[in-house]
């Protein structure tokens, strides 16, 4: 049973695929309405908590930035106790319950439900992307693709969860969109324990081998620790690549409001629903850009997972010409607004970089880090998209007294450099993956192992 696969993938992703796809719904529709119920009045008929504005984003910023930075303490419990498949279950319940108690309205019910919530995305994110990987023999060439079928999984959530939660949670009652999230994440534990005899083989601990006669731990090989080196320095590519890219949230989210004429058909596009763009684009391009590389692979080209971070870096740069264009064209039209298309064009150009980075690196780490340390690295990969998000909303913060096109000619500028750079090195930095990036030929792992 464990072993059976559907089109042409073991059926364990697409139970994985669900379970994920839920959880995000859960997170990114409770996200999509935190910072409006923070703010909303007391005394409006759905009435939110009432905090200004700079302390609600100031929650929204450390909320966004702790649930991935718990993905360490939550990648180090499976390695150390759990393994990654009661890690996810147990995550699971936390979550489900954290949503529930954000269910009641009272002020004692939102806190503690958020703590259970930063709790339960520590313990389920990192460790459910792991056991995608963990489907997969080393050297198997469909491990990228079933990332990116999980990241559109990922995104299916996070599109469907804005128009839905939002909609409830703004216009009925906030406390019924928090329920709507947590009856999605219920869904999503349901989907879970009934897939367990999908996933017999994978996730399941794996105790630290102590050399013998000693108390020691078997310490790395000097292969495992190029290998490491090579992740650690992936990371700061994905630091980059996030802080661009999540500014989306922030400041681009406030842009759009202020400075992008949003009539589209003689319809107001409304700024929040600009948020589900980057998950729709997902689901529409993950597949052909998964299948691009795949040919550019099969044509002998460079295709090794640091290039196409490093191209992706690039490519999102770019985004940020066309945004600093908006913010041009907004200083001099005279209602103070440009066009809606430079932002559909940026996004579109922040994905593709997103599909060739975020699906790529998770992927990655499954290949490179030894396996005693997967589910750590694992976390420690959430953890820099968590500072990530903090580094975004500073250089939100730098717009407002610099101004939006400097920071965006600034993003650009230093995206574009910084991708070329990598794509420089990419060779040197190639060698030290000691094959195991390469994903068609077993033969180079095995014998550098
Ligand atoms: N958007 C992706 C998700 O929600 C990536 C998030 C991240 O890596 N920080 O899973």
């Amino acid at each position: 049973m464990p072993n059976q696969t559907l089109w042409g993938h073991p059926k364990g992703l697409y139970i994985l695929f669900f379970t994920e796809m839920w959880e995000r719904f859960s997170y990114y529709g409770m996200r999509a309405i935190l910072i409006l119920y923070l703010t909303a009045k007391t005394s409006e008929i759905n009435p939110g908590l009432g905090w200004d504005k700079v302390s609600a984003l100031e929650l929204y910023g450390w909320y966004t930035m702790m649930v991935y930075v718990m993905s360490v303490p939550g990648g180090l419990l499976a390695d150390r106790l759990l393994g990654q498949k009661k890690t996810v279950m147990l995550g699971g319940f936390l979550l489900c319950i954290g949503h529930l108690i954000l269910a009641f309205d009272a002020l004692w019910a939102f806190y503690t439900g958020i703590v259970f919530i930063i709790l339960g995305v520590g313990a389920l994110k990192p460790n459910i992307s792991t056991m995608v990987g963990g489907l997969y023999q080393k050297g198997d060439t469909k491990r990228d693709t079933a990332f990116t079928i999980f990241y559109i999984g990922i995104n299916i959530g996070a599109f469907a969860a804005p128009l839905l939660v939002g909609y409830v949670g703004e216009v009925i009652n906030w406390h019924y969109g928090f329920g709507l999230a947590g009856i999605g994440m219920a869904l999503g534990q349901v989907v879970y324990i009934w897939g367990q005899k999908y996933l017999k083989n994978i996730g399941n601990f794996v105790p630290i081998k102590r050399e013998e006669g000693t108390n020691r731990k078997v310490k790395l090989t000097p292969i495992e620790k190029d290998r490491m080196l090579v992740l650690i320095l992936s990371f700061i590519i994905v630091m980059v690549f996030w802080g661009a890219y999540e500014q989306a949230g922030g400041l681009l989210n406030l842009f759009a409001r202020d400075k992008i004429d949003r009539v589209m058909f003689g319809f107001t596009v409304p700024a929040s629903f600009l948020q589900s763009l980057h998950a729709f684009y997902v689901i529409l391009i993950g597949l052909p850009i998964a299948y691009f590389w795949k040919l550019w692979r099969k044509k002998g080209k460079e295709a090794s997972s640091l290039f196409k971070m490093g191209i992706g870096t690039i490519i999102t740069g770019f985004g940020f010409l066309f945004l600093a264009k908006a913010a041009m064209d907004a200083s001099i039209a005279i209602d103070g607004k440009a066009s809606i298309y430079w932002l559909l064009g940026a996004y579109f150009l922040h994905v593709v970089g997103e599909l060739s980075i975020s699906p790529v690196a998770l992927s990655f780490i499954t290949k490179l880090a030894p396996i005693k340390y997967a589910s750590f690295m694992m976390g420690a990969y959430f953890m820099v998209t968590g500072l990530g998000n903090k580094l975004a909303g500073l250089l939100g913060e730098a717009a407002q007294s610099a101004g939006e096109k400097t920071i965006f000619l600034s993003v650009f500028a230093f995206c574009v450099g910084f991708g070329i750079v990598l794509i420089l090195f990419v060779k040197k930095l190639n060698k030290l993956t000691h094959g195991a990036d390469s994903e068609d030929s077993n033969i180079i792992i095995v014998e550098a192992e």
